[in-house]
C-alpha cells in the first residue's frame, strides 16, 4: 500500500510528466511558491473555472424561494489604489510574525521555531498542516498553564500524558506564543484528547525567550516583528513610499470597490451578488504542499449582497450550495467535509464562517471559506472613501447598509482536489495481453482536459485520413485530440493517464463498415459505432 506521502509523489511526478503543472521558470532552477500550467493542467483549470462561472453567475441554483436569484460578472484590475488596502485592514493586519536571527540573518516564522522544537519530540509533532494539539483548554486552566483565552487545547492521540505536559510547560511557559488552535472534537475527549487537530494559529508572539537560539546556526534572534503578506511595487518611475502599490491579496475587495458601480448600471436590486476569477497574490512564508499554498493563485470569489435580517438564511444557502458543488462533481464524501468555525475561531468582522474542507494526501485543508461578513467591508470603504454606500429598497423605502455573504474559493486548490480525486491505479492487459499497472485520471466529466482520442489503428491504408476527419468533426463540439504515434496500447495509456474519458480507433473495419471502436476510459470496454456518431455518443455519455 503506497504511503499518503508516495501517493502525492506520485501524483507531482505524474502532473509534471504529463504536462499538468511545472515548477515555474524551471530551467533557472524554479522559483519557491510559483507554478505553472501546462497544457493539460490549463485545460482543467479552464474548466473548472467554465463550470464555476456557470454554476453561480449564469444559472445559480434557485434562491430560498425557489426563485432565480440575480448574479453578475466583474474583471478588476489587480493592482488598485493602496487606500483600499488601508480600508479593508490588510496594510495592518494581513501579516504573520517574523523572527531574525542577529547572527546568520536566517528568517524564522515564529510559530514555526515553536514546530522546530516539538520536531526534536516527533516529526509528527512539527506538521503545520496536522499541528498536533495541546490538551483542553479547561484542564490547562485548572493547572494555571493556560490563561483563560476561551480557546481550547487538543493534542495527539497515542501521546502519553507526560509528554503532553512537557509540551504545554515548553509552549506556554515562555511568553513566546499563545497557541489558539481550532479542531474538531474526536471520541478520545474523554481522556482530554481529540483526536482531529486541524490549524494553529499564533496570534500574539510575545519576545522569545532570551536563550532561545537561531536553530540554524545558535545565534541569538531579534523579537517577532510583523511581516506583511502583500507583494509591493511602484506605479510609476519614482520609486517611493507615495508611488507604492500592492498586488492584491484577495480579489473580493475589487468587489467591494465596484458595488455602487454595479448598483448604478446594471439594475440588480439587493439581494445579488457580484462574482469574479482572478490572480492573488500572496508572500506566503512557507509555501508548501505542491500548489496548495502558493504565493500567486487564482481565487474565485462572490460578494453576495443582502438585508441584515436575510443574512443568516443567505449563509445558509451559499455554505450548502457550494459544498454541495464539489459534492455534485465528485470529491467523495468521505474526504470532504463541511466545517462550521466555532465562535471563538471566526475573524473580527464576521458572524459565522465555515469551510469546505479536502482530504488531501497531505491532510485535510480548506478549499473553500464561506462566511457571513455583516457590514463590515462596505462599512469601511464608506468611511475611508467619503462615498455612500448605502442601498435604498424603493418598495420598503428602508435604506441600509447590506450585510455581505462571500464564498471564496481557489482555483489552484480546486484543481489540485480534482487532480487528487481523480488519480488511481488499476491494472490492464498490454499488447500481448500481460496485466500491467495502470495510472488512469478519473476526472470528473466536466473538467476532463480533452474529452476524446482519436487514433489511426495503424499509419497507412487511409486510416489516418479518417482519423483526422473524425477529430476534425469532434473538436468542433468537444475538447478532442488527435494522436498516430506509436502502438496503440501506449496511446490509450498516455491517454489514461490525461484523464481522457473516451478513445476513438479508426482500423481495418472501418473501411467496409463506417464504425470505429470507442473505448471507454474507466470500464475499458470498447464497442463499435458509426464514424458520424462519435462527437453525439461523447456528449450523450457525459452529458455535456
Ligand atoms: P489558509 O488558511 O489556507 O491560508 P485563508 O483562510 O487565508 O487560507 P482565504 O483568505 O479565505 O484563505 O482565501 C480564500 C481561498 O483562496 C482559500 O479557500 C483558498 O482556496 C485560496 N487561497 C488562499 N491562499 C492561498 C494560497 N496561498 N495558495 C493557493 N490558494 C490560496
Amino acid at each position: 500500500m503506497a504511503t499518503e506521502q508516495d501517493l502525492m509523489e506520485r501524483i507531482v511526478s505524474l502532473a509534471k510528466r504529463r504536462g499538468f503543472i511545472f515548477p515555474s521558470s524551471e530551467i533557472y532552477g524554479g522559483i519557491n511558491g510559483f507554478w505553472d500550467y501546462g497544457p493539460l493542467g490549463v485545460a482543467l483549470k479552464r474548466n473548472i473555472k467554465e463550470a464555476w462561472w456557470h454554476d453561480v453567475v449564469r444559472c445559480p441554483p434557485p434562491g430560498p424561494d425557489g426563485q432565480p436569484i440575480e448574479m453578475v460578472g466583474l474583471d478588476c484590475s489587480i493592482i488598485m489604489n493602496p487606500k483600499v488596502w488601508e480600508a479593508s485592514g490588510h496594510v495592518g493586519g494581513f501579516s504573520d510574525p517574523m523572527v531574525d536571527c542577529e547572527a546568520c540573518k536566517a528568517r524564522f516564522r515564529a510559530d514555526q521555531l515553536v514546530y522546530r522544537e516539538l520536531y526534536s519530540i516527533g516529526p509528527e509533532w512539527a506538521d503545520l498542516e496536522h499541528p498536533p494539539v495541546l490538551g483542553t483548554f479547561d484542564e490547562m486552566h485548572d493547572t494555571g498553564e493556560a490563561k483563560p483565552t476561551g480557546h481550547r487545547f487538543a493534542t495527539l492521540p497515542g501521546t502519553s500524558d507526560d509528554e503532553l505536559k512537557t509540551i504545554v510547560r515548553r509552549l506556554l511557559g515562555s511568553k513566546r506564543a499563545k497557541i489558539i488552535t481550532v479542531f474538531e472534537e474526536g471520541d478520545d475527549l474523554g481522556r482530554k484528547l481529540v483526536t482531529d487537530g486541524n490549524k494553529v494559529y499564533l496570534i500574539d508572539s510575545g519576545p522569545l525567550d532570551a536563550d532561545y537560539p537561531c536553530p540554524t546556526c545558535g545565534g541569538a534572534l531579534t523579537e517577532a516583528r510583523q511581516f506583511n503578506l502583500m507583494f509591493k511595487s511602484h506605479a510609476g518611475a519614482m520609486e517611493d513610499s507615495a508611488s507604492e502599490v500592492y498586488l492584491r491579496p484577495e480579489t473580493a475587495q475589487g468587489i467591494f470597490a465596484n458595488y455602487m458601480n454595479v448598483l448604478d448600471t446594471s439594475r440588480v436590486k439587493v439581494p445579488f451578488g457580484i462574482a469574479q476569477i482572478g490572480k492573488a497574490f500572496r508572500n506566503e512564508i512557507n509555501p508548501r504542499n505542491y500548489t496548495f499554498r502558493s504565493r500567486e493563485f487564482e481565487q474565485m470569489e462572490i460578494e453576495f449582497f443582502c438585508h441584515p435580517n436575510d443574512a443568516d438564511t443567505w449563509y445558509e444557502y451559499w455554505r450548502d450550495s457550494r459544498f454541495q458543488w464539489y459534492v455534485d462533481h465528485g470529491l467523495k464524501s468521505d474526504k470532504l467535509r463541511l466545517r462550521n468555525h466555532e465562535q471563538d475561531e471566526l475573524a473580527h468582522y464576521a458572524v459565522s464562517c465555515a469551510d469546505v474542507e479536502y482530504a488531501f494526501p497531505f491532510g485535510t485543508s480548506e478549499l473553500e471559506g464561506v462566511a457571513n461578513r455583516t457590514d463590515f467591508d462596505l462599512k469601511q470603504h464608506q468611511e475611508a472613501s467619503g462615498r455612500d454606500m448605502t442601498y435604498f429598497d424603493d418598495q420598503t423605502k428602508e435604506r441600509f447598509i447590506p450585510y455581505v455573504i462571500e464564498p471564496s474559493g481557489g482555483v489552484d486548490r480546486a484543481a489540485l482536489a480534482f487532480l487528487c480525486e481523480a488519480y488511481d491505479e488499476d491494472e490492464a492487459p498490454d499488447e500481448k495481453g500481460k496485466m500491467q499497472r495502470r495510472t488512469v485520471l478519473r476526472f470528473h466529466p466536466r473538467f476532463a482536459p480533452v474529452k476524446v482520442a482519436v487514433f489511426p489503428l495503424v499509419r497507412k491504408d487511409g486510416m489516418p485520413e479518417k482519423a483526422r476527419e473524425i477529430y476534425m468533426a469532434c473538436r468542433e463540439q468537444v475538447s478532442a485530440f488527435y494522436d498516430e504515434k506509436g502502438a496503440v496500447g501506449r496511446r490509450y495509456r498516455r491517454q489514461d493517464e490525461a484523464g481522457t474519458p473516451f478513445c476513438v480507433t479508426v482500423d481495418g473495419q472501418t473501411a467496409e463498415d463506417g464504425t470505429v471502436t470507442i473505448r471507454d476510459r474507466d470500464t475499458m470496454v470498447q464497442e463499435r459505432i458509426p464514424s458520424d456518431d462519435v462527437a453525439a455518443y461523447v456528449r450523450e455519455r457525459l452529458r455535456l
